[in-house]
């Protein structure tokens, strides 16, 4: 027998029962409702055999990995589908994603966006059928044989081939899989899908391989809760950055320059300068002391820190290291660099903590198939820091790095939208990382102290740290509800041995510091993506490109307007003047477009009382007034970092 505790409730099974067992003992409801299973923390398939005491948990489509195996589980039939419409197909991979899931096909002949709707009505064939899906398991011999003719499933038999183990397999009917799970128990459970999109998508996201079809798709328990999240979508796509931005002109790229350099127009130039003057100016007054240093160096120093080894996948290097003599690498982070300002001169205990900030620009080698807009760039530039202290320092640093990036979330409106994850490394994976698991444990331990400590609720991320030491990641997930990592604040104690950074302490013995790395506001192609999509290019007042936009009524109150422009100028606001002979109605809608925060309009009326009439693109009309009255109202909002 075992003893299984089901949230704070224990009961006795027969050893050998599966969590799909023990749901339908509780009640039909849940095991048809039941997605995937957690046993003493770690998710897994309902089909796994439980032999020892534990806790379970059954994982609902409410539950994020509950929602995944849900997501995978449709995307196996989206490939059962193609298998029957499209005999000869290749599989590649389908896991499910933030948003849904995909498969990736190697199709006999092309498809559509037209030919969606067909696969749809196959895969909810399929889903009638309600085909029972089952888990068994091959040696790599026998799975090789099992996946014949199929090139990218061998490929990845090969791969898992290495320590000889069994590869699971899942089928449903006529369709197998090679899959790790976890799995729904049948297809049935699945209750609403649609396709929702099909693009290229090169295998392993490298274009030297062949390009292959992705379809992505959705599902839901419920045909209303599809139809809410296709609403959602279409909002989404309205304030996507990557098309939003570009239509405010301010980014765009251009195959000529490459792939994930996005070129900054003037007015997303200037949001961008406006983040890094406030960022900057803060970090000043928080004891941050500014560095400048070089965008590449040799790469003797990516050795001694270790990047060399274990990220030079994600460099590019300048030069041949067959060949030449010296050969130099773009930095993809500033962290060497800033401790050899630390090494400029002997350090004492009392010289700590000390703080470096940098606004770096980075470089790092995405592949091809990865980038996205402002998101997903090769060359960015971040609110970079390196901070050296004590032991007991470290809290408090700590501490104050949470708070800067706190601040700066609260001013950007970004707060509400965030949530922590604590990644951790995977002792498992040796190869990622450096130091001893002493280091580790106690570099992690320190971190889940101060994080306990401040009370923070975190997700942890096994193998997500960096390969230095343990982070605090704040996540973020866009319109469209794709997660991708804001800021990160990351404890060290491993880089400063490597590189001989020392203090000398009270009793006069060396040390070396703890180091944080940590960014304050993450990189700034990523905060204006993320600021376009929440404000839907409706920037607050401070950060607006463009401020205020006066408008004419007729020619003959241009020159009133021009003075006004000039005054405003003067406090240092930013204004444009509509100088078009087009009716005043079509100025503002068109002002409104570009949402502008301000616009200020002016007629006879106005000259005669030397007053200005003022509009706000969503409180409308706010009557007219004197410039001086308008003035402290404006700068009032522009100095508070109002969000209006
Ligand atoms: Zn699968
Ligand atoms: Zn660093």
């Amino acid at each position: 027998m075992v003893k299984i505790d089901l949230k704070g409730q224990v009961k006795e099974f027969e050893s050998g029962i599966t969590p799909a067992q023990v749901a339908k003992s509780i009640g039909m409801g849940l095991y048809k409702s039941a997605c995937a299973a957690r046993i003493d923390g770690k998710t897994c398939d309902l089909r796994t055999p439980i032999t020892e005491d534990c806790a379970l948990e059954i994982l609902t489509f409410e539950i994020e990995d509950g929602k995944k195996a849900y997501w995978h589980t449709t995307s196996h039939i989206l490939a059962q589908a193609v298998q029957r419409l499209y005999p000869g197909t290749k599989f590649a991979i389908g896991p499910s994603v933030d948003t849904g899931f995909y498969y990736d096909f190697d199709l006999p002949s092309p498809i559509s966006m037209e030919d969606l709707p067909k696969l749809e009505d196959e895969m909810k064939k399929i889903i009638k059928e309600d085909i029972a899906i089952e888990r068994f398991e091959f040696s790599p011999e026998e799975a090789r044989r099992e996946m014949a003719g199929q090139e990218y499933k061998q490929e990845l038999i090969d791969e898992h081939a290495g320590n000889g183990e069994k590869i699971s397999f899942y089928r449903q009917g006529d369709f197998e899989d090679l899959c790790a799970g976890p799995h729904l128990m049948s297809t049935g459970v699945v209750k609403a899908v649609k396709l929702t999109a099909i693009t290229g998508a090169y295998w392993r996201g490298d274009s030297a391989k062949k390009m292959l079809t992705r379809i992505y798709g959705v599902s839901f328990p419920k045909q209303s809760l599809l139809e809410e999240h296709l609403q959602k979508m279409e909002e989404a796509k309205k304030r996507d950055h990557n098309k939003l931005g570009r239509e405010l002109e301010l980014f765009t790229t251009c195959d000529l320059v490459g792939q994930g350099l996005p070129i900054l127009l003037p007015k997303g130039a200037r949001i961008v300068q406006l983040l890094q003057r406030f960022v900057e100016d803060e970090e000043q007054k928080r004891g941050w002391l500014l560095t400048k240093t070089p965008f590449m160096a040799k790469s003797d120093l990516y050795k001694l820190s270790g990047h060399w080894d274990h990220y030079l996948d994600g460099m590019f290097v300048l030069g041949d290291p067959e060949k030449d003599k010296e050969v130099f690498a773009l930095r993809p982070m500033t962290c060497p660099f800033q401790y050899q300002a630390y090494l400029n001169k002997k350090r004492s205990y009392r010289d700590l903590p000390l703080r470096y900030d940098e606004t770096s620009t980075l470089f790092r080698n995405e592949a091809s198939g990865e980038m996205h807009g402002l998101i997903r760039v090769r060359q960015f530039t971040i609110s970079e820091g390196h901070l050296m202290c004590r032991p007991d320092q470290l809290e408090d640093e700590f501490k104050s790095c949470l708070e800067l990036t706190t601040f700066m979330l609260k001013t950007l409106g970004l707060y509400e939208d965030v949530s922590y994850r604590f990644s951790q490394w995977d002792p498992n994976n040796r190869e990622k990382y450096i130091g001893t698991t002493e280091q580790w444990d106690e570099a992690q331990g320190v971190m889940k102290k101060i994080l306990d400590h401040l009370e923070i609720p975190y997700s942890i991320g096994i193998d997500e740290a960096a390969f230095y030491g343990p982070k605090l990641d704040i996540q973020i997930k866009n319109v469209f509800g794709k997660e991708d990592t804001l800021i990160t604040i990351q404890i060290d104690q491993m880089l400063a041995e490597k590189f001989g950074m020392e203090y000398t302490d009270k009793d006069g013995s060396q040390k070396n510091p703890y180091i944080i790395h940590r960014t304050s506001i993450g990189c700034y192609e990523r905060t204006l993506a993320l600021l376009i999509e929440k404000y839907a290019g409706a920037f607050p007042l401070w950060l607006a490109p463009v401020q205020v936009k006066l408008l004419p009524i007729a020619d003959r109150h241009l020159d009133y307007l021009y003075e006004v422009k000039k005054a405003l100028e003067d406090k240092g606001m930013r204004v444009e003047i509509d100088d078009r002979s087009e009716k005043i109605g079509y100025k503002i809608r068109e002002a409104q477009l570009e949402k502008v925060p301000y616009m200020i309009v002016a007629g006879d009326k106005d000259i005669e009382n030397n007053t200005i009439s003022v509009r706000h693109r969503s409180e409308g009309d706010l009557g007219s007034m004197t410039l001086a009255a308008f003035v402290e109202k404006a700068v009032s909002e522009i100095d508070s970092k109002e969000i209006k």
